[in-house]
Order: C-alpha cells, then sequence, then structure tokens
C-alpha cells in the first residue's frame, strides 16, 4: 500500500516537473521573443544592424541567406549573444571585415573565429605593420592592444580553410589603393548581391603625429585608426560608408584639414571624392572630435548618419561638437548610446539601430534593446533625394 501510493506520488511529482519544465520553457521563448521580431517582424528584407557594443563598433549586414560582419565591439560576447537571439546567421559567414586592429573592433571577431560553430569564407583585414609602431611612452602603452592584433592575425592566418585578404591584394596588379577606387569585381567577391568598393586601407598610416618623438625610427607613424579600411557598401538603391576609426584631425582644436590625415587624403582624390557621397554614414571613431571634419561631411552628405558610442570613464563620446555638425550638415543622427521614448519617458536608453531596405525603395529605421521590442524611427524614401 505504502509502495502504491509512493509510486503514484513519484508519478504525480514526474507529471508536475515536465509541466513546470514545459511552463519554464515557455517563459524562456518569451524572453527571446523580442529578437525573434528583429529577425522575422522585419521580413526578409535586406537589414543593417548597428549592435550597441559600447565604445566600438559592430555591424551586421544581412541579406537574406548572405552575411557579412564588419568589426565585432570590445565585448567577446555581444556579437555573438546577438547572433544566437536572432539567428539571423546563416552559416557561413561570407565576409567578415576587421576596419583596423583596436580591441574595440576586433575582440568580437575574434570570439566568433574562435568558434566552431561558426565557419567563414572570407576575412579582410588592413595587415596594419608592426614595424609601424613609434616606440614612445605612448605607443607603448598602447601596444598592448596592438599585440592582442597580432595574435589575432596569427590565428587568422593558422585559418587554412578561410582566405584572408587586405585589401591591397584585392585586385591585380596590387597598387597603392588610396590612389584610385578598387571596385570588386563580382566575380571575386564573396557577397557578389551587393556592391563593395574599397575607398581606403593602409599598412603603413602616415598621421599629422608623426612629429612625436620617438625613441627609433618613425618613417609611418603609430595611429592604427588611420590605417583603417573604409568601405562603400551599395544595397538594392542605398549606400552605406562605413570609415572606422580615421582621423581627419590631430585634436578639437586643430585646423580642420591636415595635410595627411585620411580624411583630406580622400578629399584630394576627386574620383573618392565624389564616391564619398552616401545615404548612410558609419561615423568614424565613435563621434570623435579629430574625425568627421566640416568638408569632410559636406562631400558624404549623409541623409542618415549612425554613431556607436556610449560614455564611460576613459571617454565621453561622441562629441556634441560631432552632433551639431552631421546635423548642421543635414544628418538625422542615430546614436547606440542615447535614445528618448516619449512613450515610456524614458530619457536615455542605450540600444541597436536597425536599418531595413524595402520593397517599395525606402529605408526603414528601427530602434531596439534588451527591454524594448523593435520601434520604427523613422522611414526614408529614395525618391525624397
Ligand atoms: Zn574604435
Amino acid at each position: 500500500m505504502t509502495k502504491k501510493i509512493n509510486r503514484s506520488g513519484v508519478k504525480v511529482l514526474t507529471i508536475s516537473i515536465i509541466f513546470v519544465s514545459f511552463l519554464f520553457q515557455s517563459c524562456t521563448s518569451i524572453k527571446f521573443l523580442d529578437y525573434n521580431d528583429v529577425k522575422n517582424h522585419i521580413s526578409k528584407n535586406p537589414k543593417i544592424h548597428f549592435l550597441d557594443v559600447g565604445n566600438g563598433d559592430a555591424t551586421i549586414i544581412d541579406i537574406g541567406d548572405k552575411e557579412i560582419i564588419i568589426d565585432g565591439g570590445l565585448n567577446p560576447e555581444t556579437l555573438i549573444n546577438y547572433l544566437r537571439k536572432t539567428g539571423i546567421i546563416q552559416n557561413p559567414i561570407e565576409l567578415m571585415v576587421l576596419t583596423h586592429g583596436d580591441g574595440d573592433h576586433y575582440t568580437g571577431l575574434k570570439k566568433l573565429v574562435e568558434n566552431s560553430n561558426y565557419s567563414i569564407i572570407e576575412f579582410w583585414e588592413p595587415g596594419y605593420d608592426k614595424q609601424c609602431e613609434c616606440q614612445n611612452f605612448i605607443t607603448l602603452i598602447t601596444s598592448i592592444f596592438i599585440t592582442g592584433y597580432h595574435d589575432f592575425i596569427s590565428l587568422l592566418e593558422s585559418k587554412k580553410e578561410m582566405k584572408l585578404v587586405r585589401p591591397l591584394e584585392l585586385t591585380h596588379p596590387p597598387s597603392t589603393i588610396t590612389n584610385e577606387i578598387k571596385q570588386i569585381p563580382k566575380q571575386i567577391s564573396p557577397v557578389p548581391e551587393v556592391d563593395i568598393t574599397v575607398l581606403h586601407s593602409s599598412r603603413k598610416p602616415e598621421s599629422a603625429r608623426s612629429s612625436c618623438f620617438c625613441l627609433g625610427s618613425h618613417k609611418c607613424a603609430y595611429l592604427i585608426n588611420n590605417s583603417s579600411i573604409v568601405l562603400k557598401i551599395e544595397i538594392s538603391g542605398f549606400s552605406f560608408l562605413f570609415t572606422g576609426d580615421i582621423n581627419g584631425k590631430l585634436k578639437e582644436d586643430s585646423p580642420d584639414e591636415l595635410p595627411i590625415d585620411v580624411e583630406k587624403k580622400l578629399l584630394d582624390n576627386p574620383k573618392i571624392k565624389k564616391a564619398l557621397n552616401v545615404d548612410v554614414l558609419k561615423v568614424s571613431h565613435h563621434g570623435s572630435e579629430t574625425a568627421s571634419t566640416t568638408s569632410f561631411l559636406e562631400a558624404v552628405s549623409p541623409r542618415i548618419a549612425v554613431i556607436s558610442a556610449s560614455k564611460n570613464i576613459l571617454y565621453s563620446l561622441p562629441k556634441e561638437t560631432v552632433v551639431k555638425r552631421l546635423e548642421n550638415n543635414k544628418a538625422k543622427v542615430y546614436r547606440t548610446d542615447y535614445f528618448r521614448n516619449i512613450q515610456t519617458e524614458d530619457k536615455r536608453l542605450n540600444g541597436h539601430i536597425i536599418c531595413e531596405i524595402t520593397g517599395n525603395d525606402s529605408l526603414k529605421i528601427y530602434y531596439k534593446n534588451e527591454r524594448q521590442r523593435s520601434n520604427l524611427l523613422n522611414e526614408f524614401s529614395n525618391n525624397e533625394k
């Protein structure tokens, strides 16, 4: 009798456990509904996800069954978690681009490369020359990050199944990329559905800072930001400019145009200057005052500007003067560090900015963070150009 009671007790307990775990699983899926929403609700149209990665950059370009990832942010988990939750990656990843070798751009990518669940067909990076490091006190400190970058490159080189490319090698014969525009021919592009143009990339970036005190040879300067790959990407009639962390001037009170900073270099070439004109600008260097000079913004003339940044103890980005410069240039500014929700009266929220290119020739801008479903913020029509 006692045995019988115990058996039925066990049965009841088992059924209860199954029921509770079912409920728990349901709750778990409810938790992720927001992210499914990002994947499904906004349909299968091409989407560009500017992730909220704090002070860093991470962008996913999703064109149905093909994806391009540009930079990966400083936190190793943010990008991979976003990919897991949204499920937007259909293995393999066609193209991964590291604009330059700073930790706030490569760390999230490294996590993906190390993860055997993801396979990557092609990886682009500028090939920043280690010998470029100017040996002074500041660079000895920054070399901590640069060393990490070169370790990452060694990891990439060990991945024999992946094609590792420096944009300087993309065309034949190899030449100095900044002298002319390098449109990647569709037959060699890993994503022929979009037009990719390389406007800049450098292994030995020059910099206005080369006058600094150096202990050794400093023919090429230490400013790794100026090695950044600058890409123009065109998808279904809309164009996007990715600028990495290129500089346009030395510091806040420097004159707008310095002779050897990258923005000036791009503007000096008439073909490149013309190509700079785009719909959406991914603002350089997290909205730092050393980039986005007035003359550069006039040439780019973006309708939409996206800034990936956050305020922390070390940095206070973006600079309000840069936001003003963009707005004065008639750009609508969207920031991953700031969004004011009028309905909930949340005055400062950070979140992801998602652009969707719709079938009727318009570009929709969404905002979403951990707490909220994606919110439609604005819609831009191609006919209004
Ligand atoms: Zn950066």
